[in-house]
């Protein structure tokens, strides 16, 4: 099974198919307004109930289907013992289990969705990557952690600024649904995140890439690069074999040149592997010319995969030189040491019983 099984829910509609789906039942559009701010601005799960919907409203919500909320139940939640990092494990309909983890950093937090139950990908080093693919997420699915992520943050008082794409799944293998549920996150009229402050990662699906240029829809990219040669990049990440380095490294340019957007660059430390100066030099001549930025993320270490988180100083001699070389560079910093925050991590500590390593997204 490849497609959620489940029909449509209120939040796979994006405004104007809200209005559509209203017209088209014979309630007037400008109902949408109401329901909509009773989903993204009241956080209200349970709308049908609700007294200060107009009658032709409450009729609607109360026949038909695809109406049904909640769609994600969160089963369990864990927060890092400093309290930077909690992690969401959401239930859906059809009892499949993602994460959703938020993340605080001094004056902001960053919530990282899933886009995919398991994912095809197969990176080696990933938990989600090692349980293999289940199905794409629906639009709904996704703007659901959204809005869970939003009623915690609203509780404390803050709001939902920063999103990534960067949990279990690789978004471009489900590019309709991830783009219309960062449709309907970025709504001015709902949840409202600005779009310069959503980005999308992937492991390097060229044809998506092309298409994320060619939309020009001012959300970030972020190309996890791993390796500057096709036979090392082929064994972390699998699916290189598709789309060789070449082939990314044109998207990327191409992205570059359509959107006007800066490009962001992930690179996984592995000690021994990938993690030498001689590394970053080689990282630096693929991406020379480019408007790019390069997170390191050090190692988050899985069951599944043998490799060694390098050190502190090591990250720091390979950022040395690629900042040397003029291009920006961040380590991402550890967190969430003690709540599996990597992605898939809660998800698989449940199915194998204790892994609680490390990783920021
Ligand atoms: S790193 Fe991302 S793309 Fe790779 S297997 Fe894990 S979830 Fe999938």
């Amino acid at each position: 099974m490849v497609r959620s099984p489940l029909t449509a829910s209120l939040f796979d509609l994006s405004y104007p198919q809200l209005e559509a789906r209203l017209q088209r039942d014979g309630v007037r559009p400008i109902h949408a307004r109401a329901l909509w701010q009773a989903l993204y601005r009241d956080l209200d799960c349970y709308p049908r109930g609700r007294a200060d919907f107009l009658p032709p409203l409450q009729r609607w919500l109360g026949e038909g289907e695809g109406k049904q909320l909640p769609i994600a139940s969160v089963i369990d939640r864990i927060e890092s013992g400093d309290g930077w990092t909690r992690k969401l494990l959401f239930s859906l309909a059809d009892a499949q289990q993602v994460e959703a983890v938020l993340m605080g950093f001094p004056g902001r937090f960053t919530a990282c969705l899933s886009t995919q139950a398991g994912c095809a990908m197969g990176c080696v080093f990933c938990a989600t990557g090692q349980m293999g693919f289940v199905r794409h997420l629906r639009p709904g699915e996704i703007v659901a952690q959204a809005v869970e992520a939003q009623r915690i943050l609203a509780s404390e008082g803050d709001s939902l600024r920063n999103l990534v794409m960067m949990g279990m799944g690789e978004p471009f293998h489900n590019y309709e649904a991830v783009m219309e549920a960062l449709r309907i996150i970025s709504d001015s009229r709902g949840l409202n995140v600005t779009p310069s402050r959503i980005t999308v990662s992937t492991v390097g699906v060229v044809p998506g890439i092309v298409r994320f240029a060619e939309e020009r829809a001012r959300f970030n990219l972020a190309v996890s690069l791993h390796a500057t040669t096709d036979e090392e990049r082929s064994a972390l990440v699998p699916v290189n074999q598709r789309w060789p380095l070449s082939e990314l490294l044109e998207a990327c340019r191409y992205y570059l040149k359509v959107s006007g957007q800066r490009l962001f660059f992930g690179w996984t430390l592995i000690e021994g592997r990938n993690d030498s100066p001689d590394q970053a030099r080689q990282i630096v001549e693929l991406i020379r010319g480019m408007d790019a930025h390069v997170n390191l993320i050090r190692l988050n270490p899985t069951t599944g995969f043998d490799g060694v988180t390098p050190g502190q100083s090591a990250a720091e001699a390979f950022r040395q030189v690629i900042q040397d070389a003029g291009f920006p560079c961040t380590i991402r910093q550890h967190r969430g040491i003690d709540v599996a925050a990597g992605c898939g991590q809660l998800k698989a500590a449940r199915v194998q019983g204790g892994q609680h390593a490390a990783e920021i997204l």
